[in-house]
Parts: C-alpha cells; sequence; structure tokens
C-alpha cells in the first residue's frame, strides 16, 4: 500500500495508506488561457494511481513513450474521514491536512488523447507523475485560501500561485467529487495548477514551496 507522510509535528510523523488520488484539471484561469481550454462549468477530475507517487529527494522517471513532459505544481489536500454526498457547508472536517507536489503531464500524450476523446490515464497516470511533500495538520494554517506556492527548475522559477485564485475552492472540491465517489482517509487532492508549465529534462532539478511550509525536491533521470 502506498502512503504519505503527515507531519503532526517537528518530531511526530505518522504514516497515512493513500486508497486514491483525485485531480483537479483547468482550476486556474491563467493556465486555462494558456492551454486555450475553456473554463469549466463543474470541476474537472481525473485520476492518478497511488502507485505514481513519489517522494522528497526521489527521481521523476521519463517515459520513452513521450518527448514532451511537463511540470505542473499543485497545492495538496488530504482527506480526513469517510465521506460521500457532503455538502460544502460541511466539508471543513474532511480536510486533514495540506502538502504541495507535482502533476507530471506527458503533454504530447494528453493533447493527442484530447484531440481523440480518449481518456487521460496514460498522461498522467505512469509512474512517478505524482511527486508529493510531506503533509502538515491543517491546524497550523491560517487561511487555505489564501496560500501562495511556486516551482523552480533548476533554481529559475517557473510558476507561481496562490489559492485564492482556484476557479473550484476546497469546500465545492470536496463536496463535488463526494457527491460521485466516496472519499476515503488518506484520498489525496491535486488542486490543479496555475500557468507557467512546461517541459522538464533529464538531470533537471525541481523544487515546489508551499508558502514557508513545506518544500519539496525532486530530480529527473
Ligand atoms: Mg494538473
Amino acid at each position: 500500500m502506498t502512503y504519505v507522510l503527515l507531519r503532526n509535528s517537528n518530531f511526530v510523523k505518522e504514516k497515512i495508506n493513500v486508497p486514491k488520488i483525485f485531480c483537479l484539471g483547468s482550476n486556474y484561469l491563467d493556465h486555462i488561457k494558456e492551454m486555450g481550454a475553456k473554463t469549466p462549468e463543474e470541476p474537472v477530475i481525473f485520476m492518478k494511481p497511488s502507485t505514481a507517487i513519489i517522494y522528497e529527494n526521489q527521481k521523476i522517471i521519463l517515459p520513452k513513450i513521450s518527448n514532451d513532459v511537463h511540470h505542473e505544481v499543485e497545492i495538496l489536500f488530504l482527506i480526513e474521514k469517510e465521506g460521500k454526498n457532503i455538502k460544502e457547508e460541511d466539508t471543513k472536517s474532511y480536510i486533514n491536512s495540506i502538502g504541495i507536489g507535482l502533476d507530471i503531464t506527458l503533454r504530447d500524450l494528453q493533447n493527442k488523447a484530447k484531440i481523440n476523446g480518449k481518456p487521460w490515464l496514460v498522461s498522467k497516470g505512469f509512474d512517478t507523475s505524482a511527486p508529493v511533500s510531506e503533509f502538515i495538520n491543517i491546524h497550523r494554517i491560517e487561511d487555505i485560501n489564501n496560500l501562495s506556492f511556486s516551482l523552480y527548475v533548476n533554481d529559475e522559477l517557473k510558476q507561481v500561485g496562490n489559492s485564492s485564485n482556484m476557479i473550484f475552492k476546497f469546500d465545492k472540491i470536496i463536496s463535488y467529487i463526494s457527491s460521485i465517489f466516496t472519499l476515503q482517509r488518506g484520498d489525496i487532492i491535486f488542486t490543479g495548477t496555475p500557468k507557467g508549465v512546461g517541459k522538464i529534462n533529464s538531470g533537471d532539478k525541481i523544487r515546489a514551496v508551499l508558502e514557508n511550509l513545506i518544500e519539496l525536491n525532486v530530480s529527473v533521470e
């Protein structure tokens, strides 16, 4: 079973099993524009298998089937307890903790899939496509709807975002997903990427930062 680490204090870390991973697409206007996509009326969701997860200081393995692998930095949150049909006003107790991660995407395969009406699973769910940081307890955060985050490739700033710019916020995401799927403790939600996505290459060092709270460092093989 795949797990993530939840840091409850500087010394106590808890291992939490990850049953599933949901991801939001098209959740930041500036990214929708750079992709030439349409603003969605309902959240666009897809999944990654939990076997896609890698951790701090591990390597993204570029698959041979793609020539255009992109970084997408995203705020992550972890589901605290099982729930179904959760109302927006009741979502607070379902968010356990927050982290930063990368939705690594085979852009050439994804574009082909979009044109042909095929699923995104291969372009989004391949092994090592989900680098994740440790998670920290959400009680340490003043306002999850105003969190800035950024991504550096080889120390060069590539992406900057703030959760205040999410089209669908945490409450709506939980309510919407749970109207279709049973949420389970340990499910991870990727909340979408802002503009600035781009190609990663073998040897790159990638750093994702959430406020001054969490960092994630991975490299590309
Ligand atoms: Mg994404």
